[in-house]
Parts: structure tokens; sequence; C-alpha cells
């Protein structure tokens, strides 16, 4: 073989190579992994379990989900490989599993938190987290569950794209947030409560003010959304394709 033509032989080759490569990257499954907590408020743990099963029902290869209930699970050798980490009501609450969590984040990791997930206050002593959370801490909250109209703020960013300019999200026990996390120039809120919603509760009411429910720090391939109290969530298709979407975003997937 002449030297010119093995040179475009071999360079061939590397391509074809570099190209199956990249197909099977492609291609791989993300790997998800999800914690919950069985004892926390029953409203929560519904929402817990029914989110497992939708991320289970809703994966079409295209993802690889595994869930558990063991928060010593936040460590860097079970999560090796994982692409995105859910928080489905809870979060970890040992020195050790915090400082797993943020050094997976720090590394580029992907987080989704559902409702309870982002909840602090001055017990909570994790001021990394709020920091996470874009300075966000619980203030208030509306009871019982109710319906919330949604103003969608990011209209083309890859997680809310899909969604109506406005709509009406099912039942949920909705935060206030004092710091709000727009506040923090690194967030980028992507959902909001409209002020039509306000006073919103009865027993206990969110009277008005600005009341984002979903959001980004944009420092990490971080998500927030403050749905997840009872079994209402995941009715409106819409929003379940938003879970979808947030999924493969955090997980860095077109
Ligand atoms: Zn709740």
């Amino acid at each position: 073989m002449k030297r010119a033509s093995l040179v475009a032989t071999l360079t061939a080759g590397l391509l074809v190579l570099a190209a199956a490569q990249g197909q099977s990257s492609r291609q791989a499954p993300v790997r998800v992994l999800a914690f919950w907590s069985a004892n926390v408020e029953g409203d929560h743990v519904e929402f817990a379990r029914e989110m497992v099963e939708f991320y289970r029902r809703a994966a079409a290869g295209r993802w690889q989900f595994e869930a558990t209930t063991n928060w010593d699970d936040l460590n860097a050798k079970r999560m090796e490989g994982v692409q995105a980490v859910l928080w489905l009501n809870d979060s970890p609450h040992a020195a050790r599993q915090r400082e797993a969590f943020e050094n997976y984040m720090e590394k580029g990791g992907g987080w989704i938190g559902f409702h309870a997930a982002g909840y602090n206050d001055s017990s909570t002593h994790w001021p990394w987290f709020v920091h996470f959370l874009g300075g966000a801490v619980f203030y208030g909250n509306n009871w019982p569950p109710l319906p919330g109209w949604i103003q969608v703020d990011a209209p083309s960013h890859p997680v809310t794209r899909n969604l109506p300019k406005r709509f009406l999200s099912p039942d949920n026990e909705w935060y206030s947030w004092r710091p709000s996390p727009r506040a923090d120039r690194d967030v980028k809120v992507l959902l909001t409560l409209r002020r039509e919603n306000f006073p919103l509760g009865l027993k206990d009411t969110i009277t008005g003010g600005d009341v984002p429910v979903a959001w980004t720090n944009t420092r990490y391939r971080m998500v927030y959304f403050n749905m997840g109290h009872g079994d209402k969530i995941l009715t409106d298709p819409r929003q379940n394709r938003m879970f979808e979407e947030a999924l493969l975003w955090v997980a860095r997937r077109p």
C-alpha cells in the first residue's frame, strides 16, 4: 500500500471509530438516582412514590432510573456515573451526605429537587444549600392544596419551552420565599405564580408578592420545582412533559 493511501485508510478508519463512539455516547441512557423518604408527611410520600413510577414508566430507553430511601447512597462511589440526582420531598441531613452532594454538584452533576426538597429555615444549618438554591428561604405556604395559575417566565428555556405562556397547574401546596431566588443574579426563574392567584389559600394564605415556583441556579446544572404535594401533581400532561425535559436537561442531553 502506498503511503498516501495508507494514511487515507487510517484516517477513514479513525473517523468511523469516532462516529461509532459518538453514536454510542449519544445513545447510552442517562443514569438517574432518586432519593426519597417514607417517614415524612403523608402527602409528600405519596408524591414521591408517584414520581418514581412516573419516571420509570416515562423512561423509554432515555434513562435508567433507580430510586432509594437510603440517603447514605449520597456518596462519591454510589454516584459515580450518575448524571442526574433527584430529591423527592426530602434533603440530606447528615454532614457526610451533604458534603458528597456538594462535591457532586461542584463537579458538574445534575439535580432536580421537588417541593419539600427545597424547604429550608433557620434550623437547616446548611448555608451551601441555601446558596445553591439561589438564596431562597421558606417563608410561607397556602393551605389546603390548590391549583395555581402559572406564568412561564422563560418560554425558550429547554425545560419550559413546550409549555403554554400561562397554564393552570394542579393542586399543590405552594411555598413563598424570602429572600426570593429572583434576587440572586445567577438565578433564572422559569415559572412564577401569577398575581391573579392571590390571596391563595384558606387556612394558610399566600397574600401576594413575587412567588417563583421553578428556577435554575445557572452556576450549576440544577432545577428546583415547587410542585410535589399530594396525588394531583401528575395529572397535567404538559407539566409532566416539563418534568421529562428537565431530567434530560440536567443530564445534559438534547
Ligand atoms: Zn407539602
